[in-house]
């Protein structure tokens, strides 16, 4: 078969890391949210989840860090079948939009908790920790305690956090969700800054359309627990799928 690159759908077309074969997920016997979702995730690339509330986002973001297990169909890391894998086995970074930092902790070790708990040698967890609070500009906080701090530096604690494992991949639910417009902007810029720097596999969560075109490299589009369309920023917006996609993309921009 002839190589098409022009098919390939971003910056980053290689290896498959996540796949969603024909999950679907019921809640309460009857109430079908996800209904037929195919989605292969690259290493390397930004993927938004993007759509009104209750299009079955967040459903698919707890599969896949494994809160919740589908009803049918499966979900894979590479080669390994994930559906029942607990999700402290699974090794997936996680920011959402309720932080959940510990309160009586400060910002340093709430940095350092994944790094204890996975048993990391003091000495290297130490190291990790000076260098990811530098890079999310945190140094100067490292003593004070998550009700000292704004909501923006509470979300960069959160995303420290979720980084300083190195963990293959990274789950974002609406993490920037409570933050002013302005703020909610520069993080944005931040988290894509990181996610290039650091060749991080993000799968981020959101229903605001600007914030899915600017900052992934492919976003799918859901309604009603289907993806309407999977692909670029500029495709979405140049040759929408259907109505509903050009009408939902074309809101607010
Ligand atoms: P979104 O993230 O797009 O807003 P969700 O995935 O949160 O959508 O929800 C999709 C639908 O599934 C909603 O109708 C919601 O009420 C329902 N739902 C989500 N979680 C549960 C649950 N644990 N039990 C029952 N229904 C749920």
């Amino acid at each position: 078969m002839p190589h098409d690159t022009t098919s390939k759908p971003s910056a980053h077309p290689s290896t498959p890391l996540i796949r969603f074969d024909a999950v679907q997920k019921t809640f309460d016997g009857e109430n079908l949210v996800v209904k037929d979702l195919n989605l292969t995730i690259h290493k390397g690339e930004f993927v938004t989840l993007l759509g009104p509330s209750g299009s079955g986002k967040t459903t698919c973001l707890m599969m896949l860090a494994g809160f919740e297990v589908p009803t049918n169909g499966d979900i894979f890391l590479g080669n390994q079948r994930l559906n029942s894998v607990p999700p402290h086995k699974r090794n997936f970074g996680m920011v959402f939009q309720n932080y959940a930092l510990f309160p009586h902790m400060t910002v340093e070790e709430n940095i350092r908790y994944p790094l204890k708990t996975r048993k990391m040698p003091a000495a290297e967890a130490d190291r990790k920790v000076a260098d990811i609070l530098g890079m999310i500009k945190l140094g100067e906080f490292a003593k004070r305690r998550p009700t000292q701090l704004s909501g923006g530096q509470q979300q960069r604690v959160a995303l420290a956090r979720a980084l300083v494992f190195e963990p293959q991949l990274i789950l974002m639910d609406e993490p920037l969700g409570a933050l002013d417009k302005q703020l909610r902007e520069h993080m944005q810029l931040e988290i894509k800054q990181l996610h290039e720097q650091l060749g991080l596999t993000v799968v981020f969560v959101t229903h605001d359309q600007s914030e899915a075109l600017t900052m992934s490299d492919r976003v799918a589009v859901f309604n009603d627990g289907v993806i309407q369309q999977i692909d670029t920023p500029s495709r979405l917006y140049e040759h929408p799928a259907n109505a509903f996609v050009a009408q939902f993309i074309g809101e607010n921009n």
